[in-house]
């Protein structure tokens, strides 16, 4: 049976192994690391329905290094792993995205486009792309070579509205069974059209962006 290790970003209240406790926070006080968490607990069950072996990294609010959430899916031999976050930024910026790390091999970039494509279904936000980073979550040195590892940055949390919309569970569970989905067609290999217009690569930072290291 395929194993897929579902990732909730962050965690806890230190810094350990490269990986801060929290990242983004809403306007209203909400952290990326209760969502996350929120929406790996509720993805699980879905994937066991689509037939599949779930495993997360933490189940808790506790914090693992980088490398030891990478382990978590090499000891398992995971078909594949998904590292999931919410962005932050200026309170402006806004869209969904997701990365591959830029020495990934192609089945990463297979997963992280549809991991993207169904992830917009949910979020209904603009479409910022399939792009490479090197992440140190998603770093091939520390994964089994044949698991297709991806991270999703679902939306940008901290704009007020959108820290509205996530407060609503059936917004959050649409972000699972996105999720969910996604990693089942991945799996299943089923054929999927993807658009054509996919970014590979990141495009210049607007307004100054940059990438905020979690
Ligand atoms: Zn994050």
């Amino acid at each position: 049976m395929d194993v897929v290790v579902i990732d909730p970003g962050h965690g806890g209240r230190q810094t350990v192994g490269g990986s801060s406790p929290n990242n983004a926070v809403g306007p209203a006080g909400t952290l990326e690391k209760d969502l996350t968490l929120d929406i790996a607990l509720r993805a699980a069950p879905l994937l066991v329905d689509h037939g599949l072996r779930c495993v997360l990294t933490r189940d808790t609010d506790e914090n693992l290094g980088l490398s030891a959430r990478a382990r978590v899916a090499r000891e398992q031999r995971a078909t594949a792993f998904v590292s999931i976050h919410f962005n932050g930024f200026n309170r402006r910026a806004q869209g969904t995205e997701t990365f591959v790390h830029a020495g990934s091999t192609p089945p990463s970039t297979t997963l992280a486009r549809l991991v993207q494509q169904f992830m917009l279904d949910a979020t209904l936000l603009a479409d910022r792309g399939v792009k490479r980073a090197r992440f140190g979550v998603l770093a091939p040195a520390s994964h089994h070579p044949s698991t297709a590892a991806c991270l999703v940055e679902v939306s940008f949390m901290d704009v007020p509205e959108e820290e509205q919309r996530l407060a609503n569970p059936s917004y959050r569970q649409g972000i699972a069974e996105a999720l969910a989905a996604a990693v089942s067609e991945f799996v299943r290999g089923a054929s999927f059209q993807l658009p054509a217009e996919v970014a590979m690569e990141a495009p210049e930072p607007e307004d100054g962006y940059e990438l905020i290291v979690r």
